[in-house]
C-alpha cells in the first residue's frame, strides 16, 4: 500500500518468516474421497455424523452416519472453504503488525517506510502469505497487489483467488502510467481465468477522479471486479469535507497536495455511486459510511462491504456498521488485511474474534459472511467454481461438541485442513492418519507420520509423496475408529 507514494530504494532490514513450509502443503491427491467426520456444515445445515463423498475433486454427496468405505477424520467439522476477501500478502513477512497507536497518517508513514526499505522481498512474501492462508484453512482470496511480483509467484504457491492491481494517482503523468500498466496486465492476462484479476483505486485521498472513472471503466471494459478502500477513518471525511487534518499533512509532505482536488464537502456517496457501475465491487472498511450509504450498498447487488475485524479493533474505530448491511438485505464479507495491522492472516481467527465479541450471533450466519458472500464477492458466484471442492476441516476441541450455532468458532478449535479446487492442500498432524513421505534422494521412500506435535521429521528434508494411505485398500488400517 502506497508503495507508489514513494520511490523504493534503501537496505533491506532483517526480519522472521513465517513458520509455514512447504512440508505442510500437501500434493495434489484425490484418494481422499470418502471421509467421514463428526459434522458437516454450512450455513444453512448441520450434519451430524457424516460422510462426504468426493469424486473428481467434487463433492459429490453428504451422507448421514457413517459408509463402511469411509476413512475417519475423527472429531472434526468440514465446512465450506474460508475466503479472505481482503488482503495485502506483499506485507507477510512483517512477524508483528506495525503499531497503531498512533494517527493513521503516522501508521501509513511506517507502511510506507517499510517498504522502502525491503524493495526485493515481494515475491517471497506473497509465497509465504499464501502457505500462511492456506494453513489457516483459506481457499479464495482477495489481494491487493502493487509492484514487484509476477504471475508465477501466485501459480507457484497454488494461490486461489482475485490479484487486485492497485492504482494511486493524484498527478496527470501519474495516472496515466498507472492506468497503462493496469490495462497492460488486463490484456497480458485476458485468457488466463486463473488467477483472477481486479483492479484497486487505493482510497480516495490518494486517487484522482480522473482515476477513478477511468479505472471504473476499464474494469467494466475487461468484466473484473474493484475493490477499493474507503470511509476507513474520520481522518479520510475530514479531508474530503474541510480538506484538513493529518492525511493533508501526509500529502504535503510527500509533495502531492493540490489546491481543489480535496475540501470540497464529498462524502464517500460520491464514490459509492462511481462504484456501484462496476460489475463487482468491494468496498473494503467503510467503518464510517452513515445510514443512507450503507443503505446505498445494501440495496446493489454487485456491491459488498469489507468488513476487517481485527484491523477495525487494533485502529481503535467505534462499532463497524456491519450488521446494519446484513439487516438491510446486503452482504458482507471478511477480510484480514494484512500482516501490517494483523498478527497474522487467518479468516478463522477473525470469525473466532467475531464469535466471543457478539456472542448472540449464531456462528453459522458468521460462516456465511467468510464462505458464500465472499466468494460471491470475489467471483460473482458464491458456489464453487466448476464445481470443484473447497473446504476447510476444523478440528473440534471439545469431544462432546452438540451446537454448531453456538460453538463452531470456540477458542480451542483450529483449522487442520484445506481443500481447494478439489485437492487436499494442507492436512494438520493432527489428524489421525499415517502419512507415506519419501526423502528428497531418490529411492529412499519411508514411512513417517504425523504426531501431535506436527510433521514428524526422520533425518533430512522430505517431501511429501502421498498423502494417505488408500486405507481401504489396507487390510489393518491404521486410522481411529471412532
Ligand atoms: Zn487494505
Amino acid at each position: 500500500m502506497l508503495l507508489a507514494l514513494a520511490a523504493c530504494h534503501g537496505q533491506r532490514t532483517t526480519m522472521s518468516v513465517s513458520p509455514v513450509t512447504m512440508t505442510q502443503i500437501m500434493t495434489p491427491d484425490n484418494d481422499l474421497d470418502t471421509i467421514h467426520v463428526a459434522w458437516f456444515v454450512d450455513h444453512h445445515r448441520t450434519t451430524p455424523d457424516a460422510t462426504l463423498v468426493l469424486r473428481d475433486g467434487k463433492l459429490r454427496d453428504v451422507r448421514l452416519s457413517r459408509a463402511s468405505d469411509a476413512i475417519d477424520l475423527g472429531n472434526v467439522a468440514i465446512v465450506p472453504g474460508l475466503v479472505n476477501a481482503h488482503t495485502h500478502l506483499e506485507f507477510s513477512l512483517l512477524p508483528k503488525p506495525i503499531p497503531t497507536a498512533g494517527d493513521f497518517a503516522e501508521w501509513i508513514r511506517s507502511v510506507v517506510k517499510y517498504r522502502r526499505e525491503n524493495p526485493d522481498i515481494v515475491s517471497e512474501a506473497l509465497r509465504t502469505g499464501i502457505l500462511e492462508s492456506t494453513r489457516h484453512g483459506t481457499t479464495l482470496v482477495g489481494d491487493i497487489t502493487t509492484s514487484g511480483w509476477s504471475i508465477s509467484d501466485y501459480a507457484e504457491s497454488h494461490f486461489s483467488g482475485v490479484l487486485f492491481q492497485e492504482l494511486i494517482g493524484l498527478s496527470e503523468d501519474r495516472i496515466t502510467s498507472q492506468l497503462n500498466s493496469a490495462r497492460s496486465r488486463l490484456e497480458a492476462n485476458r485468457s488466463i481465468n486463473h488467477p483472477l484479476l481486479g483492479l484497486s483505486p487505493h482510497a480516495p485521498y490518494t486517487v484522482h477522479e480522473t482515476l477513478l472513472r477511468s479505472s471504473i471503466d476499464m474494469a467494466r471494459q475487461f468484466d473484473v471486479p474493484v475493490a477499493m478502500h474507503l470511509a476507513e477513518t474520520e481522518s479520510e471525511l475530514e479531508l474530503l469535507t474541510d480538506g484538513t487534518g493529518c492525511l493533508r499533512n501526509l500529502l504535503e509532505e510527500f509533495g502531492l497536495w493540490k489546491e481543489g482536488l480535496f475540501g470540497i464537502g464529498q462524502r464517500p456517496q460520491w464514490y459509492l455511486e462511481k462504484l456501484a457501475e462496476c460489475p463487482a465491487a468491494l468496498i473494503v472498511h467503510g467503518n464510517y459510511l452513515n445510514d443512507r450509504e450503507l443503505q446505498f450498498i445494501a440495496s446493489r447487488p454487485q456491491m459488498t462491504l469489507v468488513y476487517c475485524p481485527r484491523t477495525h479493533a487494533a485502529f481503535g474505530h467505534p462499532e463497524h456498521p456491519w450488521r446494519r448491511v446484513l439487516e438491510w438485505g446486503g452482504r458482507v464479507a471478511i477480510g484480514t488485511d494484512s500482516r501490517a495491522s494483523n498478527p497474522d492472516l487467518s479468516i478463522f481467527s477473525e470469525l473466532q474474534f467475531l464469535a466471543k465479541s457478539h456472542p448472540g450471533i449464531s456462528h453459522l450466519e458468521l460462516l456465511k459472511l467468510a464462505t458464500f458472500h465472499g466468494r460471491r464477492a470475489l467471483t460473482g458466484s458464491g458456489h464453487d467454481r466448476d464445481g470443484l471442492a473447497n473446504l476447510t476441516a476444523i478440528r473440534l476441541s471439545d469431544p462432546g461438541f452438540r451446537d454448531p450455532h453456538r460453538d463452531l468458532f470456540a477458542p480451542e478449535n483450529q483449522v487442520v485442513g484445506t481443500m481447494i479446487a478439489g485437492h487436499w492442500r494442507f492436512l494438520e498432524g493432527h489428524l489421525p492418519i499415517q502419512w507415506q513421505c519419501r526423502k528428497e534422494r531418490p529411492n529412499a521412500a519411508q514411512k513417517c507420520s504425523l504426531g501431535s506435535a506436527g510433521l514428524q521429521r526422520t533425518g533430512g528434508l522430505f517431501s511429501l509423496q502421498r498423502v494417505l494411505w488408500k486405507q481401504k485398500n489396507q487390510s489393518s488400517p491404521t486410522i481411529m475408529r471412532r
